[in-house]
């Protein structure tokens, strides 16, 4: 996909959003939402999107881009929490060159662990019990530490 192409409404995203794909919602506010990578690269994987139709960093409006870090700097020290994680990684990609695969615009919050590498890039589709277990837990801490 190129970077200045038009917002395509059918895209992954777009239909988690309108609720015709379900998702493992760890996270929502009236801007974003926060749910599972269905293809976790480690485990707790979270993708962090914007509810305003937006494909990439350069199109994206303002405050929608401010909503979406706004939401990352909150859940991500409970991810890391639920997760046990020493380390994790903010990435956000543009463009297939950069290896973007869904064109609406998601911050990955990617937990990690001193010494074990994360896994291939949108390949292996997790167990989709395990995931429900771990998003379960997520979104627990997460509501958990908002409320403390
Ligand atoms: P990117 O390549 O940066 O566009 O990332 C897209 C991410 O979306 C990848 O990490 C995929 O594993 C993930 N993904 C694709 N389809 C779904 C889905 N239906 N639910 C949750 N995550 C998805």
């Amino acid at each position: 996909m190129h970077l200045d192409e038009a917002y395509d409404d059918n895209n992954i995203f777009a239909k988690i959003l309108r609720g015709d794909l379900p998702c493992f919602t760890v996270y929502e506010d009236e801007q974003t939402l926060a749910f599972m990578d269905i293809m976790p690269q480690s485990p707790g994987h979270v993708l962090v999107i914007p509810k305003n139709p937006s494909t990439n960093m350069l199109t994206i409006a303002e405050e929608d881009v401010v909503a979406v870090m706004r939401t990352t700097h909150k859940i991500a020290p409970s991810i890391r929490k639920a997760m046990g994680a020493e380390g994790f990684m903010v990435v956000q990609l543009n463009g297939s060159e950069a290896g973007q695969t869904v064109p609406h615009l998601h911050m990955h919050i990617v937990p990690r662990q001193g010494g074990i590498d994360i896994g291939f890039h949108a390949r292996d589709v997790a167990d989709m019990d395990e995931l429900a277990a771990i998003g379960e837990k997520i979104a627990a801490q997460i509501s958990a530490d908002l409320s403390a």
